[in-house]
């Protein structure tokens, strides 16, 4: 990679952090240095990063994590930066809901809904990977950041960027909800719709980092921004008293997300800090735009790219999933599954978390949810058993997913008469 090396001689890392050692091939496991690449050169596969775990089980304990402040910075162990934290202190810790009305409509004994749609600040959990990946293209010394995106990472990256003080280029797809394009507007940064749909986006990034050498934090930075992912699962484990649920729900676009929680469980279990436990992931995709689940249900390793996303689901409308194969193998070895539901299934079950626990998912939930039910009834998912939803972003930022779906509300005069009719007829 011509254009990684540029930036790698520019950027040398700053400081060091003794429990991130490298950045680690996935395929060969070849050994890098922690700089500004993302793929091998031997055999482009993708580079991941590497920690010292048994340094970091003689360092970390549940008491002292106990005493951090409540943000996803207090596994930092865990996350690949050298010096502290500069970006996005305040990300993370969303609360984890047991939902106890949910579990009765679904016929199960102990759910959870992992609410990111409140994550601070831009309401997804694209709060995560951006705080790590502006943290770290700060210790590189990038001034401008950027990022190809499907709406909620342009708005992170332009929130976060600009309280970080960076400039920011966010590109996405032009045809996205309102919405998504006003929230990454309203902070400044320079926003550029592709015509397009995300592939073709991601694909002009990568020429763009190659030529103009800012940080993508899902290209050139990918490797420290996927860590970002790692806290949710972190979360869910120490919220759960430090136990890893049975099964765990998570919605896929690139697939990063899922194999990101996976490699969470397993690094608690590794240092410590849980119980070993068997453990299973869940992929939910939408059927409009499902490659990864389509590749599970036909049981074959290769990802079928999908052309053309149709689904009310944009967020997670990726149809050449750069994580797909490995979300495919996470799935496999803790033995879960995919499923992938339709728009209507989507609306519907929006409305049910709404209904049932006050909660306001946009299509991404309502994806997650749907193939959370589905796979509870086909019987993947043991009723006995603890569940975790994921819900990674906010409804109102996809209300036009059910602006027609809902009843139009009652209007009436000033008037007590009025309204005793209004009830009377109801
Ligand atoms: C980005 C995103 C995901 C998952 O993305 P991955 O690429 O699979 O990590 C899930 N939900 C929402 C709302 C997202 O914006
Ligand atoms: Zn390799």
């Amino acid at each position: 990679m011509i254009e990684s090396k540029t930036i790698t001689e520019i950027k040398a890392s700053a400081g060091d952090n003794p429990y991130f050692v490298a950045l680690k091939c996935r395929e060969c496991g070849k050994r890098y240095p922690k700089v500004a690449i993302h793929i091998c050169e031997d055999d482009f596969g993708p580079l991941e990063c590497a920690y010292d775990y048994d340094a970091i089980a003689n360092r970390l304990t549940r008491e002292e994590i106990a005493l951090r402040p409540k943000s996803m910075w207090r596994y930092r162990e865990l996350l690949p930066i050298d010096g502290p934290p500069t970006v996005g202190l305040q990300v993370g810790y969303t609360p984890l809901v047991r939902a106890d009305n949910l579990a009765r409509v679904l016929g199960v004994d102990e759910i959870y809904i992992k609410n990111d749609a409140v994550n601070y600040p831009t309401l997804s959990f694209k709060d995560r990977v951006v705080a790590v990946a502006l943290s770290r293209a700060r210790e590189m010394g990038f001034e401008t950041v950027a990022c190809a995106s499907t709406g909620n990472l342009a708005n992170s990256v332009a929130a976060n960027s600009a309280a970080a003080g960076m400039k920011s280029f966010v590109f996405i797809p032009y045809d996205l909800e309102r919405s998504k394009v006003l929230n990454s507007l309203v902070y400044g940064t320079r926003l550029v719709g592709i015509r397009g749909p995300y592939d073709q986006v991601n694909r002009l990034c990568s020429e763009i980092a190659g030529k103009y050498g800012w940080g993508f934090v899902n290209v050139n930075l990918r490797p420290y921004y996927a860590e970002g992912s790692k806290t949710m699962g972190f979360e869910i484990a120490e919220q759960l008293g430090w136990r890893v649920p049975q099964h765990t729900v998570i919605p896929m676009a690139s697939g990063s997300l899922l194999t990101k929680i996976h490699k969470a469980y397993t690094e608690l279990q590794r240092i410590g800090l849980v119980a070993d436990s068997r453990f299973s992931v869940y992929g939910a995709q939408a059927s409009g735009c499902a490659p990864i689940a389509q590749a599970w249900k036909s049981r074959s390793e290769i990802i079928n790219f999908v052309r053309e996303p149709r689904t009310i689901a944009k967020s997670l409308a990726i149809g050449t999933p750069a994580d797909g194969y490995y979300a495919v193998g996470s799935m496999r070895v803790t033995g879960g599954a995919a499923e992938d539901c339709s728009d209507e299934e989507i609306v519907e079950a929006i409305r049910l978390l709404a209904e049932t626990e006050g909660i306001f998912a946009e299509t991404a939930g309502g994806v997650t949810l749907a193939c959370t039910k589905k796979l509870i009834e086909s019987g993947s998912i043991p009723r006995h058993q603890s569940i975790v939803v994921c819900i990674t972003g906010n409804g109102l930022k996809t209300v036009e997913a059910i602006t027609d779906r809902l009843p139009s509300p009652d209007v009436i005069n000033p008037s007590l008469k009025d309204f005793d009719a209004l009830l009377a007829s109801s």
